[in-house]
């Protein structure tokens, strides 16, 4: 997860860990060659499978990602949400119907790449396209209408405050909090305290403090502040200084130089909030 820190996707760090050994355990080391068993595997779902079956082993199964969808859907001018259940359901009986069975994994490979270079979602280049004499879409003009853009989720605010606290030696303390964002800004890594807050960011802070650290009687100094955005939410990240005699020592916590962060796995977040303690304090949001 150190090494992996930053990336984003932890789960999938997380999934190849586990199924790795999973396939040590019960598979002698070898990916499974029977869909059945690698859809046992953790992370694994059924796109993930077809791929590597079919990449590896030759099993005849089609895939169907999203650049495969687009292509299918524009050879068939198949209009609308391409992720809705019976559409997605037809573009998979096409992936499958239409597999060359004499090398799947080709088949398929060539058909991903061609939704990631030619057909792409805006300006297919039809002109250079191999297949653009089958293609409905191409001939009846509604390459740029197909698919239908996908209905975005209307965007959340919110935001975050977290405590810096930091000793006469330099050090911080870390915590792996089960609150309710962590999953998502905080990716289950360690993390400065913080909470979600509304109206008096420092007072809800100190609040959260007291009540998972013990801490009390802290003059938490407001830091630059910092925008992070995690799939529809605009998070607004409000990070707060506070210097204190002794740093709390609890379970889930660890203790470390501000300057060892790195050792750790941390989420981009945590970064960010690391960062504004060593910006200039004139960037300092005002009125909190
Ligand atoms: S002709 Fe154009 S729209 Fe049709 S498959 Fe090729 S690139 Fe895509």
């Amino acid at each position: 997860m150190k090494l992996w820190s930053g990336l984003g996707y932890y789960s999938r760090a997380r999934n190849l860990h586990r199924a790795a050994k999973e396939i040590l355990l019960h598979h002698e080391g070898k990916f499974p060659d029977e869909l059945d068993a690698a859809l046992q595997l953790p992370g694994i779902g059924r796109y993930t499978a077809a791929a590597v079956l079919s990449i590896a082993y030759d099993v005849p199964l089609g895939v169907l990602d999203g650049n495969v969808a687009r292509v299918l859907a524009r050879l068939l001018a198949i209009r609308g949400d391409l992720r809705r259940p019976h559409r997605w359901r037809r573009l998979a009986k096409t992936a499958q119907d239409w597999l060359a069975c004499g090398s799947p994994g080709d088949w398929n490979q060539a058909l991903m790449e061609l939704g990631e270079t030619i057909c792409t979602p805006q300006n297919p280049r039809c002109e250079i396209c191999p297949v653009s004499k089958w293609c409905r879409a191409y001939k009846l003009g509604l390459t740029d209408k197909i698919p239908s853009p996908r209905v975005k989720r209307i965007a959340v605010n919110m935001k975050i405050a977290a405590a810096i606290l930091r000793d006469p030696r330099g050090r911080t303390i870390l915590v792996k909090d089960p609150g309710a964002h962590d999953h998502v800004l905080f990716s289950r890594m360690w993390q400065f305290p913080a909470v979600q807050v509304a109206r008096h960011p420092r007072a809800e802070l100190e609040k959260h403090l007291r009540a998972s650290l013990g801490v009390r009687g802290i003059v938490l100094e407001a830091l630059p502040t910092a925008r992070h955005g995690v799939t529809f939410r605009n998070i607004t990240l409000l990070p707060f200084l506070a210097r204190v005699e002794r740093l709390p020592k609890l379970a889930r916590t660890r203790i470390l130089a501000l300057e060892n962060l790195s050792h750790l796995p941390v989420s981009s977040a945590t970064r960010k909030i690391a960062a504004a303690a060593s910006k200039p304090r004139s960037e300092s949001i005002s009125g909190l």
